[in-house]
C-alpha cells in the first residue's frame, strides 16, 4: 500500500471515513450513497452491467418510538443497520437515507436477484427484536433496476421509491418491484 505523504494525512483519512458514516447505524450516510450511485450508474452505462436499488422504510416506526422512546428506537435502527451490512456483498452499498429509511445499491444483479435479496432482508428484519420488546419490527421495500433510457441514477431511486409507496399502500411488510422490473 502507498505510504501517506504525512501522518496528518492518515488522521484526515480516518476523520473523513468517520464523518461519512451514520453514527447510529454505522452505515454509509446519504452523501456517500449519492456519490456511489453516480459512479456505479456511469459504470453500468459504459459496460452494460445491471444495477439495482432497494428503498426500505420501517413500518409504523413512529409508534415504536412513542411506545419505547427514541433511544430504544435508535437501537432498532442500529440492528437494522447490522442486518443490512450482513446481507449485502462488499461491492454493494447499504446506506441510511434519512430517518427510518435505508437504501441499498446493488451491482450486477437481475430483477429476480434483487427480489430475492429484498425478501431475505425483509425476513431478517422481522426477526430483529429488542429485549424490552420482542415484537417484530417490519419493513416495506421497493426495488428497481436500471433501464436503458435512464439518464441518471436518481431515476432508479425514484422508481424504487414509487414501488416502496405501493408496498406501503398495499399492506406493508412486503417487497414490491417497480414497473418494468418484474
Ligand atoms: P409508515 O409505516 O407509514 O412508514 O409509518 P412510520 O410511523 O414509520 O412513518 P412516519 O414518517 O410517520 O414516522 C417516521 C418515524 O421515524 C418518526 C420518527 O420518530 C422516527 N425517526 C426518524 N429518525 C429517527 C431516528 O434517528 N431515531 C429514532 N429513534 N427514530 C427516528
Ligand atoms: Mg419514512
Ligand atoms: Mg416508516
Amino acid at each position: 500500500m502507498q505510504q501517506p505523504i504525512c501522518t496528518r494525512c492518515t488522521e484526515l483519512e480516518a476523520e473523513i471515513e468517520r464523518l461519512s458514516r451514520d453514527p447510529v447505524t454505522g452505515l454509509a450516510g446519504r452523501a456517500v450513497f449519492d456519490q456511489m450511485i453516480g459512479l456505479e450508474f456511469s459504470r453500468a452505462k459504459r459496460t452494460g452491467a445491471s444495477l439495482g436499488v432497494l428503498m426500505l422504510d420501517l413500518d409504523h416506526f413512529k409508534a415504536v418510538n412513542d411506545a419505547l422512546g427514541h433511544l430504544e428506537g435508535d437501537k432498532v435502527l442500529a440492528r437494522v443497520g447490522r442486518v443490512l451490512r450482513a446481507s449485502v456483498r462488499g461491492s454493494d452499498t447499504a446506506a441510511r437515507y434519512g430517518g427510518e429509511e435505508f437504501v441499498v445499491l446493488v451491482s450486477a444483479t437481475s430483477p429476480e436477484g434483487l427480489r430475492v435479496l429484498a425478501e431475505r432482508i425483509r425476513k431478517r428484519i422481522e426477526r430483529v427484536g429488542l429485549a424490552t420488546d420482542p415484537a417484530p419490527y417490519t419493513v416495506s421495500i421497493g426495488c428497481a433496476c436500471i433501464h436503458p433510457g435512464d439518464k441518471e441514477g436518481l431515476q432508479i431511486v425514484e422508481r424504487a421509491d414509487a414501488a416502496l409507496y405501493t408496498a406501503k399502500e398495499t399492506g406493508r411488510n412486503k417487497v414490491c418491484m417497480a414497473e418494468g422490473a418484474e
